[in-house]
């Protein structure tokens, strides 16, 4: 029997701040273990925290980029337990007055697995949020064999705790909702929100039910998880795993799981017996927050969202929606392409100005080549576009090089692997340097006029109408001049003499 699945995701992302979220040590990642601590990240007893105030901007604009709404006052509590990673015996976070409410993310069709972007169930949808509260990251423990190591530099990171509403309906949803939430806190610089540094985790819940009027079945909790596509195969497992058991008349109980990534199936922690009773309590050591202030100052913070973005590159450069979804779905990326294209703009904290007199270079022509060449380059190198040795202001003169007839698009890609070596240099001397001139016109009309006279016979075969001898009569000038003519405008040239 076929069921109805219902996924909510509880996201949890160290928000990018310098400094830790109730004291002043470094946040890092992969540094000498328990080097950036002190008695507040330690939890030791007495010491009292310090608010970060760049957590809770970066939090509330999070919040603005989805449309959360913020309560006026918003407040700390303590969820108390005690575990090797929390010595303290209680984490603060916040419980009643979290610092966002609502909201929702959009699932871009790109943001879809590869395999599932031709057949997307719900185009458009937006999947509710709960809430966005922020808290303290804990220690991070390491288990070898009997005994356990525990490093404290993580603890107290700023960590965001984004809960959806249990709107998402297959593990393909859920992977396109990672992909546009990552994307999105990306583009505002809220976090770098990469997995692999364990900036951005994330527990599922799944339950399953008959019908869309039952009551929603027994959820079942996900958890170690650290890779969004690990998420795809835990929530497909687990739809079959309940599936069978529901058709053998097996109910399910409210339980958490855990998922082995090198088996591929979900074990089973503990059932509800065993939940917790955190016994929340308001933090006496922390002042409430008013919101309104903060909000005011982070507002025109808020950047385009990469669905806006990739909007207005459709319409004011004429791109497709595919290249605008590749160039949208990175900040900097974005404002790279459009130093290149040609117009002044700003992206979130990244600036990129050209000159709006110069000459214009169709947005097409930008997009390809950043798309197809500059971004290849980089993956080759292993180096994110913010890093690119190239300046966009060097690429649009290499593309305005093309543009105006002076090389040929393979000429182009030639320039551009000197001047990737070589970022210093001009792109018309590396032009220059590499033969690529236009022949002077009187000197190129000479040559195309030997090449007519020479190959009588091919000049009788293209006017009769075989064009493709074009390129043949192309090669022979290009073979003979002494410079490197474009051939595309050697071409033009011969088809204006002959046709
Ligand atoms: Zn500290």
């Amino acid at each position: 029997m076929t069921y109805l699945v219902t996924i909510g995701l509880e996201v949890h992302c160290q928000v990018k701040t310098a400094t830790k979220m109730f004291c002043a040590c470094r946040t890092s990642f992969g540094d000498t273990p328990n080097s950036h601590t002190c008695p507040v990240c330690l939890g030791l007893p007495g010491a009292l925290p310090v608010l970060n105030r760049e957590a809770i901007e970066l939090t509330l604009l999070a919040g603005l980029m989805i449309q959360c709404s913020s309560p006026e006052i918003s407040k700390w509590d303590r969820k108390n337990y005690f575990y090797p990673d929390m010595p303290k015996n209680y984490q603060t976070t916040q419980m009643e007055l979290p610092l966002c409410i609502g909201g929702g993310v959009p699932l871009y069709d790109h943001c879809y697995p590869t395999d599932a972007r031709k057949n997307i169930a719900n185009p458009g949808k937006v999947v509710r949020l709960n809430r966005i509260h922020l808290e303290e990251d804990v220690a991070k423990s390491t288990h070898l064999g009997n005994s356990s190591l525990i490093d404290f530099n993580r603890a107290g990171t700023p960590l965001m705790e984004i809960v959806s509403e249990p709107d998402l309906e297959s593990a393909e949803e859920a992977f396109a909702y990672l992909r546009s939430l990552q994307m999105i806190l990306q583009q505002g610089g809220v976090s770098d929100a990469d997995m692999e540094e364990g900036q951005l985790r994330c527990d599922v819940n799944i339950s399953l039910r008959h019908h869309a009027t039952d009551p929603l079945g027994s959820k079942i909790e996900l958890k170690n998880l650290n890779s969004i596509s690990a998420i795809r195969r835990a929530i497909h497992f687990e739809i079959q795993r309940q599936s069978e058991d529901l058709d053998r008349g097996l109910p399910q109980v409210q339980s958490t799981r855990r998922w082995d990534d090198d088996r591929g199936e979900t074990q089973l922690m503990r059932t509800k017996e065993d939940a917790h009773d955190y016994r929340y309590f308001t933090c006496p050591d922390l002042l409430p927050i008013r919101t309104a202030p903060l909000l005011d100052k982070v507002r025109p913070l808020v950047p385009e969202l990469p669905h806006e973005l990739a909007a207005r590159f459709i319409n004011d450069f004429a791109v497709t929606p595919y290249d605008a979804s590749v160039l949208s779905s990175d900040r900097h990326l974005a404002a790279f392409f459009e130093a290149v294209a040609g117009t002044g703009v700003s992206v979130g904290t990244a600036s990129l100005q050209t000159r709006s007199s110069s000459p214009a270079l169709p947005g097409k022509r930008a997009a390809n080549f950043i798309i197809n060449n500059l971004l290849g380059t980089l993956n080759e190198q292993g180096i994110g576009i913010d890093s690119c040795p190239v300046t966009p202001e060097k690429l649009r003169a290499l593309l305005l090089l093309v543009e105006d007839g002076t090389l040929a698009a393979n000429q182009a890609n030639e320039v551009f692997a000197t001047l990737y070596q070589e970022p210093d240099r001009e792109p018309a001397a590396i032009a220059t340097t590499l033969g690529f001139k236009p022949a002077a016109a009187g000197e190129l009309e000479a040559l195309v006029d030997a090449a007519i006279a020479n190959n009588p016979a091919e000049v009788a075969a293209v006017k009769a109408g075989n064009e493709k001898l074009l390129n043949f009569l192309t090669g022979q000038v290009m073979k003979n001049a002494a410079t490197k003519p474009n051939p595309k405008q050697v071409t033009e040239l011969l088809r204006k003499k002959l046709l």
